[in-house]
């Protein structure tokens, strides 16, 4: 299956995320039926970090972007949870200091854009800027809707420096949001993450729906495409994620950089040697 294919908002594209099943499995029925290719999806993703941050050439940026509730952080867990946390890195943005307030609004973002052989995953990112910020009037519109095309140039200007840019958003239902939050009050290990705020955007649901709309119409590109994750069921939305990741590593080609040294001098040197010290 060709899941990068499936799930890309086509640059130029008009998207309407009420026609987009937040519930949709491509017709698997559950976790276990998926699992022999969740468990390759994976291990493959594990190898491929590794050529990623041995090659040193590229890096890849992965920015998530959801309602609450919607699998930021088990998504991070998922796929971060098999790669070499040697290479990778988690960067949550929360609303700017008082510092990062008075600088353009990417300033806080370029200095923290992955390194060459580096993974980086935004957990929400500069995208905040056109979601958050233009559903609650925090600037003038004619100050956010000029971001997209800042966004636009930002992302090229990366990826022709060799970031790969996956930019995912997790479309979850509002009922489902809901029920999640219900499940949170149930357990206690999550009372931390519950906050009022939480309920009361709900009032807001279809004006972020509306602004992440234009946000992926607008910033959906070829270096640096939008996906719509379908994600009331988290088995798929990580195999889905983990199978675009994966696809998208495999296209670069990596290769191991060749040995430094003359591997047979080294073995015949140091390990003969200690063979025939009887060591
Ligand atoms: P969780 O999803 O687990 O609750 P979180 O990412 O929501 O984690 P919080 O500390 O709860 O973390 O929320 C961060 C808040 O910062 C969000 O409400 C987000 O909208 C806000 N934020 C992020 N970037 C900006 C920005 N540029 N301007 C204003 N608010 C922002
Ligand atoms: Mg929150």
């Amino acid at each position: 299956m060709d899941y990068t294919r499936k799930y890309r908002v086509e640059p130029g594209s008009k998207l309407r995320l009420d026609r987009i099943d937040p519930g949709d499995t491509d017709g698997k029925s559950d976790k276990q039926q998926a699992r022999a290719e969740i468990v390759q999806a994976n291990q493959r993703l594990r190898e491929l970090q590794y050529l990623l941050y041995a090659e040193n050439r590229h890096a890849l940026l992965i920015c998530l972007q959801a309602m609450d509730a919607g699998g930021k952080d088990g998504t991070i867990r998922h796929v971060l949870g098999h790669m070499n946390p040697q290479g990778c890195r988690v960067q949550p943005f929360k609303a700017p200091t008082e510092e990062e307030a008075a600088h353009d609004f990417l300033w806080r973002v370029h200095k923290v854009t992955p390194r060459r052989g580096e993974v980086v995953i935004f957990n929400r990112s500069h995208y905040e800027d056109v979601l958050v910020v233009r559903v609650h009037e925090l600037v003038r519109k004619k100050v956010w809707s000029k971001r997209y095309a800042a966004i636009n140039a930002f992302e090229k200007q990366l990826a022709d420096s060799g970031v790969r840019i996956l930019k995912f958003f997790l479309h979850i239902s509002k009922e489902e949001q809901l029920e999640r939050f219900g499940k949170r009050l149930e357990d206690a290990s999550k009372h931390w993450k519950i906050s009022e705020s939480d309920y009361s955007e709900r009032a807001f649901w279809d004006d972020y729906q509306r602004a992440y709309e234009d946000a992926l119409e607008k910033c959906s590109t070829r270096h640096a495409p939008w996906f719509v994750i379908p994600a009331d069921h988290k088995w798929y939305r990580n195999l889905v994620i983990s199978r675009i990741v994966q696809e998208t590593l495999e296209s670069l080609d990596m290769k191991l950089p060749p040995a430094r040294v003359d591997i047979d001098a080294i073995r015949c040197k140091y390990h003969a040697l200690a063979h025939g010290d009887g060591g």
